[in-house]
């Protein structure tokens, strides 16, 4: 399966060069049936350490795993009037099975509020039950008609957190608190910088009070959310009937949250550090963070280099770094140095018959384009801090990329034209009108992406209709 690797530039076409990269870099290709996705290898490992970062956070936040039906009862659905107006049009029906109609049609999950609070109003009796802490790890399914892999797909895989608190502070507590672990795994993690801010009314989930979302900049200046976390009120305890008794010996209603974060943010990582050449990985979330490169020509030097590469590699294992020593036969060092590019390893060590002999290695480091020769030793020891760094660079360049394309908004015309010449994101007061709102995406195609946590200052009048403005919001093209 040798191939040369041809993508296109980024600044030329910026989703044929995602599709290239997703689908060269071995990340994921399309299924069978439109809208769903293969996920391949690299793809996958790069989701499990997102997924262990998350759930290691999760766990020492108090929380547990569950996993709930993925059918349930289609009236279950219609319970929660916004929530089921809200995803009606995504959701599929089981119809039949066994060969015969089915007596009562079956909801395939779009999202679990319905079983899970149907099921809460079992499990919640007294105070004394609350409050539930509880996430699954599981696949949804959303009818889509426009896709892409990773960042918009029918199915996906994703987690759901759903807890019932016994007041409203603990819950709105829960839903910053999850913002929290979702900015660490984003930011610190995944390297991507995000801004954190409420939803308008008209871009909150179906059925909350509130959605505080976390939104970066991708390397064509649009926004991608990268998880969110629901403050849902009563709305689903009333829905459902999940009443608990008080320490006062009065019936209430439980207060709840939800939050996710999905496979999404795979393609987030993606279109955030990617360059020309392919993906560009931080370390966290590198399936292979360094990769070791032999150079021979005869069968001698083949078994003087093979055995210092495993030499090293045993010690970089020792050290907890994830390397691996490329000795496929068929393919010559130029065309794996391409190929460990395009998958974004963060290192690369080259060793030829005279770096043995003079006990060095030469290390290139995919995210600064840098490249030196280090002693053996050194490069060993240097390895956990150069990894490190690459994670820095990668964070410290996505950072500035937003900051260049973040516009202060000056007039509804000047941002029109801005958003329409240069995309990036916009900033200015709003009245809180969402006429005004559908105004803007009515010319722009950009939305509210977020509202500051705490109301700010709008710093003037509202940018579409001159009214005093009430929020301070940021605007953008968003996938
Ligand atoms: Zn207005």
């Amino acid at each position: 399966m040798a191939k040369e690797s041809r993508l296109p530039k980024q600044s030329e076409d910026f989703p044929a060069w995602y599709n290239q990269v997703v689908r060269q870099a071995g990340m994921a290709e399309n299924g069978l049936v439109k809208g769903t996705m293969i996920i391949k290898p690299h793809g996958f490992a790069i989701w499990e350490y997102v997924q262990r970062a998350l759930d290691d956070r999760f766990k020492a936040t108090g929380h547990e795993n569950v996993y709930f039906p993925l059918l349930f009862p289609m009236k279950l659905f219609e319970a929660e009037a916004d929530h089921v107006e809200g995803f009606a049009p995504e959701v599929a029906v089981v119809t039949h099975g066994g060969g015969q109609k089915l007596e009562e049609p079956l909801a395939i999950r779009p999202t679990s509020e319905a079983v899970i609070w149907d099921t809460y109003s079992r499990w919640v009796q007294s105070y004394r039950d609350l409050p539930l802490l509880y996430n699954q790890w599981c696949n949804v399914l959303r009818w889509e008609m426009r896709t892409r892999l990773f960042l918009r797909t029918s199915e996906f895989l994703w987690q759901e957190g759903h807890t019932a608190h016994a007041t409203k502070q603990e819950a709105w507590e829960e839903t910053l608190r999850m913002t929290e672990v979702y900015r660490e795994v984003v930011e610190d993690v995944c390297a991507i910088p995000v801004i954190i801010g409420r939803k308008s009314d008209a871009e909150r989930f179906p059925g909350a009070d509130e959605t505080v979302t976390l939104e970066g900049m991708m390397r064509d200046t649009k926004a991608l959310q990268s998880a969110t976390s629901h403050f849902l009120g009563q709305n689903f305890s009333r829905a459902y009937n999940v009443q608990f008794l008080n320490r006062e010996g009065v019936q209430e209603y439980a207060w709840g949250t939800s939050w996710g974060l999905s496979t999404r943010v795979v393609g987030g990582v993606v279109m955030t550090h990617g360059d020309d050449r392919g993906l560009r990985l931080p370390y966290h979330v590198a399936p292979v963070q360094v990769v070791i490169v032999p150079i021979y020509k005869t069968d001698e030097e083949a078994a003087t280099v093979l055995e210092r590469a495993e030499s090293i590699k045993a010690d970089l294992v020792g050290n907890s770094i994830r390397a691996r020593v490329d000795d496929r036969d068929q393919y010559r060092p130029g065309y794996k140095f391409s190929e460990w590019e395009l998958k974004g390893v963060p290192i690369r060590l080259e060793i030829g018959p005279r770096d043995v002999a003079a006990d060095e290695v030469v290390v290139a480091d995919r995210v600064t384009g840098g490249k030196n020769s280090r002693s053996t030793t050194d490069a060993v020891a240097a390895m956990p801090g150069l990894l490190k760094d690459g994670w820095q660079a990668l964070y410290d360049d996505a950072l500035a990329f937003r900051e260049a394309n973040t516009h202060e908004i000056t007039s509804f015309d000047d941002m029109r034209e801005g958003i329409e010449a240069e995309g990036g994101f916009w900033v200015g007061a709003w009245c809180s009108d969402p006429v005004c709102e559908e105004k803007v995406s009515g010319a722009t195609k950009a939305t509210i992406r977020t509202l500051p946590l705490d109301k700010v200052d709008p710093g003037g009048a509202c940018v579409v209709c001159g009214r005093p403005g009430d929020e301070r919001a940021t605007w953008a093209r968003a996938y």
